[in-house]
């Protein structure tokens, strides 16, 4: 099996590196010279379009920042589903249902299998090859890349039905949101009552409040003032809107949804879309007049 991989970004950089690592010979391609030159530094062959990729590998891997550039990339000119070579396109970026299931129609006409496989974990799971990976398609197609996917985490065959992987991703994604979003408004209320930020996430920790966000998110990208997790503020607005869309048209309630959405919106207008997420404590801090800063006040500042 020749690999392909498409998108060289803050995920599929590490996920590239991996599957070197693992010794598969790698065919790549992203449209940025800086992000293609890391990958074939590392010894993958550059391609010069989706297409270049298409031609040479029989397993197509992407990771893209947009359900438009995920179909751009497929069905656009010199896309991947003009390739001689390619047998199975396999989308790992966080896209939706409806365009999961539009790449599937469209690869279907040129006999090309679909899956959707988005993941979860972030940087630190794509760098230690812990993503869980949510896979939807043709089973037979889960079975032959299985092997490849489990270089980079573990993959879950999720249905047979296409979008189903994206609507999974998006149902764990609007947890993640909600919890970041929770964590943040309580911890900017016990700042303001005057306790101590690493305490409380201590006590949380300790009790029944933790989530990803207190154990996580909060001790390496808030508490510290950094805020570099490593997800961009554009890429979680993304993901609740498209969460929204689809619930919206399942008929279900979104309440929560919506009031989350709201504050990723005021984030993305205030901290600009290439911010990270954690920096949705940012407009809650201004509000109310405060700063979660859990940095040792002893220490020099850099
Ligand atoms: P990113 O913006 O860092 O990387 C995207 C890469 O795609 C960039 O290198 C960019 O140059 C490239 N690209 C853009 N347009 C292109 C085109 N037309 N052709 C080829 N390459 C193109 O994004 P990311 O954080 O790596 O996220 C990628 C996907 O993974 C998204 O769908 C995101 O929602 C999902 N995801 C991200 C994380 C995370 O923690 N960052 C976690 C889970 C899922």
């Amino acid at each position: 099996m020749t690999v392909g991989f498409i998108g060289l970004g803050t995920m599929g950089f590490p996920m590239v590196t991996r599957l070197l690592a693992a010794g598969h010979e790698l065919v790549v391609y992203d449209s940025s010279a800086p992000a293609l030159h890391k990958a074939t530094a590392l010894g993958a062959e550059p391609a010069d379009c989706p297409k270049g990729v298409a031609d040479r590998a029989d397993t197509v891997l992407a990771s893209l920042p947009s359900p438009q550039i995920s179909q751009q990339v497929v069905t656009g000119t010199d896309g991947v589903a003009e390739g001689d070579r390619v047998a199975r396109f396999v989308d790992l970026s966080t896209i939706g249902a409806q365009s999961a299931q539009h790449i599937s129609r469209k690869l279907a006409r040129q006999q090309i299998a679909a899956l959707d496989s988005p993941v979860s974990g972030g940087v630190g799971g794509a760098e230690k090859g812990t993503l869980a990976i949510m896979v939807s398609g043709p089973r037979a197609e889960f079975d032959a890349v299985r092997h490849v996917l489990a270089v980079l985490g573990n993959p879950i065959f999720v249905g047979e039905q296409p979008g189903a992987a994206q609507t999974m991703k998006l149902i764990n994604n609007l947890m993640a949101a909600a919890t970041l979003a929770a964590t943040a408004e309580v911890m900017v209320m016990g700042v303001k009552a005057g306790l101590e930020p690493s305490v409380m996430i201590d006590v949380l920790n300790a009790g029944s409040g933790a989530t990803h966000a207190s154990r996580d998110k909060f001790p390496r990208a808030v508490l510290p003032r950094t805020f570099d997790f490593g997800f961009a503020t554009q890429l979680m607005v993304k993901d609740i809107r498209l969460y929204l869309s689809e619930a919206s048209a399942l008929q279900v309630p979104t309440d929560l949804a919506e009031a989350i959405g709201r504050l990723w919106e005021t984030t993305l207008q205030t901290a600009g879309p290439r911010s990270d997420f954690t920096s949705i404590v940012k407009p809650m801090e201004t509000a109310a007049g405060v700063e979660i800063d859990g940095r040792d006040p002893g220490l020099p500042s850099e």
